[in-house]
């Protein structure tokens, strides 16, 4: 086993939060998360072997999986947090069932790759291709698409080590599967994920600007349905909006010339015609394979310096017009902290603590300054809003709801909470997060 202290570089080299730049430490002893909002309060570990996570798990300490550190709040702190890093990604596929099963560290960009020289596919990522499919899939993280479900809903089994050192395998046929898969890390290591693949497929991605406000929220469905995956990057305050990406599947029918004017939109510069399209960002105006389009960073460059701090609430689609107005009246006070809102869609699955469960969901989401009082000075304000309409805040971003606050917008909530005491009776997977966030005791 190696601790973090004398992780080599070939054993964490892999991972996104190892950023390049200098900005962070990459020496072992770094403790803070991605955007160092955070910083991990126990031992990081990296097993070399699935008995070494046994052996990790039965220590008689408290004990977490770690991801690739993206997330922002202290869900994956506990006295050792378990990287994974050191066990093989190893990508199976099993033609038949039409699935791949890999190592849970391995991250999204990696895996997406793998697939499409296979002429294989996921239905969507993320917009950062650096996560873990295990942390991501655990937090219920999402892309874009009216037909989309989350990266969660995917999941079509999974190994893990379970609080007495057991190596379970479960999957959609187990009993309790659909509490297990968003599961905050409170069931054990997973160790191993079984994701749906599909054939593989091409999307074209193109910028348009000059939506007014006003049309997107009238429109909203047409704007949003106009693609495979939109998204809409904006600020509040604004008449129109900043920005919108339309990530658009590629058939036979598919024109040389996307044209949103329908829309009230213009094109806006595409990297064709622009020198200055950020490195880190996947290109516009052309197409190419889903494992390259789909996020909008680009897995060998740094997405960002990590100075921001993430907030997303998941809102019922049938509130979404609702919530919009109700956020651009208090559109000045979010500008005061935003850099950038990102809008998306998702659709309903079945998992019981995802954001889109049982409902088709918008994820709005505020890319905030690394200010956490200038963000706590708003985030109040947001959360009065978008709570009472059903808006359930992205477990792996920064929120400052209660559990008491969060019980009614998860009716399966008790019920997670017993398949969790059944897995985990002895409290091995528990924090301090999962105890005020979620259950509430
Ligand atoms: C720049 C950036 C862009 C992002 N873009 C998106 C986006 O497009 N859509 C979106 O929905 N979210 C997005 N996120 C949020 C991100 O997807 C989630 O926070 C995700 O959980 C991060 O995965 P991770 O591997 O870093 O997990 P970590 O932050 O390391 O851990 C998160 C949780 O997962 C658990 N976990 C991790 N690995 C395992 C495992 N093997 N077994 C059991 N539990 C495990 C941890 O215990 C913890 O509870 C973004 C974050 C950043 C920083």
């Amino acid at each position: 086993m190696t601790h973090v202290n004398d992780a080599t570089n070939g054993a964490a080299s892999t991972d996104g939060w190892r950023r390049a730049g200098g900005q962070r430490s990459t020496a072992g002893d770094d403790k803070s998360n991605w955007a160092g909002n955070y910083t991990y309060t126990g031992q990081i570990v990296v097993p070399g072997s699935l008995d070494e996570v046994r052996a990790i798990v039965t220590s008689g300490r408290r004990v977490r999986a770690l991801g690739t550190r993206h997330s922002f709040n202290a869900l994956p702190d506990s006295e050792v947090l378990v990287h994974l890093g050191g066990l093989p990604s190893d990508p199976v596929v099993d033609d038949e069932r039409r699935t791949v099963t890999v190592g849970a560290a391995t991250r999204y960009g990696d895996l997406a790759r793998y697939l499409h020289g296979e002429g294989l596919a996921l239905h969507n990522l993320g917009s950062l291709p650096h996560i873990s499919v295990g942390g991501a899939t655990a937090t219920g993280t999402h892309g874009s698409g009216d037909a989309n479900g989350t990266l969660s809903s995917a999941v079509s089994a999974l190994q893990l080590v379970v609080a007495n050192g057991d190596v379970v395998e479960v999957d959609r046929s187990t009993e309790g599967f659909d509490g297990m898969v968003v599961g905050l890390g409170a069931f054990g290591i997973v160790t191993r994920v079984t994701l749906d693949v599909r054939p593989t497929f091409d999307i074209r991605q193109d910028a348009f600007t000059g939506v007014a406000w006003d049309r997107l929220i009238e429109d909203f469905d047409a704007v949003m349905g106009s693609a495979y995956s939109v998204s809409v990057l904006t600020r509040w305050a604004s008449d129109t909006i900043d920005h919108m990406w339309l990530k658009t599947l590629v058939t036979e029918s598919t024109p040389d010339l996307i044209d949103a004017t329908h829309l009230g939109a213009v094109a806006a510069p595409t990297s064709e015609t622009v020198d200055e399209q950020p490195s880190n960002l996947t290109s516009f105006g052309v197409a190419g394979p889903w494992s390259e389009m789909l996020p909008h960073f680009r897995l060998d460059s740094t997405p960002s310096a990590g100075e921001e701090i993430q907030t997303e609430y998941l809102v019922p689609r049938d509130r979404i017009r609702e919530a919009l107005r109700a956020l651009r009246g208090i559109g000045d006070r979010i500008d005061a902290a935003l850099l950038i809102t990102e809008l998306r869609t998702v659709a309903a699955d079945d998992l019981w603590l995802s954001g889109a469960s049982g409902r088709d969901a918008v994820g709005v989401h505020f890319t905030f300054v690394p200010d956490a009082d200038r963000v706590n000075a708003v985030v109040p304000a947001i959360e009065e809003i978008l709570l009472p309409l059903g808006g359930r805040p992205h477990w792996g971003k920064h929120f400052l709801a209660t559990a008491a606050d969060l019980a009614p917008l998860y009716p399966r909530r008790d019920e997670w909470a017993a398949l969790v005491e059944r897995y985990d009776p002895s409290g091995v997977f528990r924090n301090r997060f999962i105890e005020e966030r979620v259950l509430g005791d």
